[in-house]
């Protein structure tokens, strides 16, 4: 099982692509989580060793631009890709794509599943959980299952009760943190409804997580202290990483 951060970034980061997760390993069909924020998903995925037009299935967590921006570059590569999403979700990928190549019909051919808070789907050997979590639109949390253990991806949250549960023991911990908690940066994360690094280290520490990745950096993240602050409240490993940083992980225990 592999999962690679292909972008690391909020919107306006510098340096780092806009959210996208690449579901990896070997004998296994790649799966994609959000699709960064546009074309340059292909120049992601080639980078982590896959071609665009081998990504079939996509995940579509919520309908921030940001996260589903790279539709438009997985769907000019492979028109026949399944999506799982909320039906918030759905409708405005579909009315981003129709007003941005209406002479496309970019989306025609997409195989579209509606998951809610609590579905379970199944992708191969692994299983996926969705958890609504608290963000400014209707937003999923993903947890991934196999005989191996859980990874737990946030999206974008707010610490809540289910971005917990949706992290519980899990080996990996990817979260949002758009930012440190000093200097007043705590009120911009609560305003965004995003976590600090300091609020992901606590979920991760209520959730008994072995391992927590703090992602989608704001502009104005100072990834030192973000780790610090972090590290000074979760006990286990913390790490921020750069864009296109593959974690491989046991496939049993
Ligand atoms: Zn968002
Ligand atoms: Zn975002």
């Amino acid at each position: 099982m592999e999962i690679t951060l292909l972008g690391t970034g909020a919107p306006l980061a510098i340096g780092r692509r806009a959210f996208g997760i690449l579901i990896s390993g070997p004998g296994r069909e790649p799966l994609l989580i959000d699709s960064c924020g546009g074309f340059e998903l292909a120049e992601a995925l080639r980078a982590a060793g896959i071609d665009v037009e081998k990504i079939g299935s996509a995940i579509l967590t919520h309908q921030h631009l940001d996260h589903i921006g790279g539709m438009a570059a997985l769907l000019f590569a492979n028109r026949r890709v399944k999506v799982w999403s909320n039906a918030e979700t759905r409708r405005a990928t579909t009315a981003v794509l129709g007003a941005g190549f209406p002479e496309i019909g970019l989306d025609r051919d997409v195989e579209w599943r509606q998951v809610c808070d609590g579905s379970w789907i199944e992708h191969g050997d692994l299983r996926l959980g969705f958890f609504a979590v608290r963000h400014r639109v209707p937003t999923l949390a993903v947890r991934i299952e196999w005989s191996g253990g859980a990874v737990a991806i946030s999206s974008d949250a707010a610490p809540c009760n289910r971005l917990t549960e949706c992290a519980s023991d899990a080996h990996l911990f990817v979260c949002d943190a758009l930012c440190q908690s000093a200097n007043g940066r705590d009120r911009t994360a609560r305003r965004l409804v995003h976590c600090t690094a300091a609020e992901a280290a606590e979920t991760a520490r209520e959730a008994g997580v072995r391992r927590l990745v703090l992602t989608h950096l704001a502009r104005f993240a100072d990834a030192q202290t973000m780790l610090a602050e972090a590290r000074s409240v979760f006990p286990g490993p913390v790490e921020l990483v750069e864009d296109v940083t593959t974690f491989v992980l046991p496939r049993a225990t």
